[in-house]
């Protein structure tokens, strides 16, 4: 976790449970002069989205902070997730599904340094033979663009299915390899 330079007067209040950034807009408005810093992860909120630090928000000197934890972290915390993506690797060799599970990592950073609150929250080999790729995300466009990353590194060697859930708000992107 990275360390924000800010000088704490606020209390420290803990928010509830805000499951999108959108919502997080709305309970938080716009305009405050006060700030949410992120318990977990240091992510900071202004200008209605979380940011990694507080560069680009404008405010010089003291800060009124509020500790919580942003809705990646919270969504973490409450073992929760908005993507989900299984690889069936069987038809892989070990050194195709290390290079896929590398490249996936890759795939996850990126979206992380571009918003906090994009994240690969887990990557795991599952099944008897450790041939199934999971990994469960924060936020259901990066399950999709993982679905992609896939579909063009392994093209031809299998088919992907996406799944949307009307009853959770979770993508579900399923690959399977062709026998
Ligand atoms: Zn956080």
């Amino acid at each position: 976790m990275k360390t924000q330079k800010f000088s704490q007067r606020g209390t420290k209040t803990f928010l509830r449970y805000t499951p999108s950034p959108r919502k997080t807009e709305q309970e938080f408005g716009p305009g405050r002069h006060e700030y949410f810093v992120c318990s977990d992860c240091g992510a900071v909120y202004f200008k209605k989205s979380w940011h990694h630090s507080f560069r680009g928000s404008n405010v010089r000197g003291g800060k009124h902070v509020h500790f919580t934890k942003c809705p990646a972290c919270a969504m973490i915390a409450n073992k929760k997730f908005e993507g989900e993506v299984f690889i069936d690797t069987s038809n892989l060799s070990g050194k195709m599904r290390q290079e896929l599970i590398q490249h996936l990592r890759h795939v996850g950073e990126r979206a992380y340094a571009r918003d906090p609150m994009h994240r690969i929250i887990k990557l795991q080999v599952q099944g008897s033979k450790g041939s199934i790729v999971r990994v469960t995300t924060t936020e259901n466009q990066l399950a999709i663009r993982i679905g992609r990353e896939v579909e063009k590194l392994l093209k031809g060697k299998g088919r992907k299915r996406v799944e949307f859930s009307k009853e959770e708000d979770v993508v579900r992107v399923f690959w399977k390899s062709a026998r």
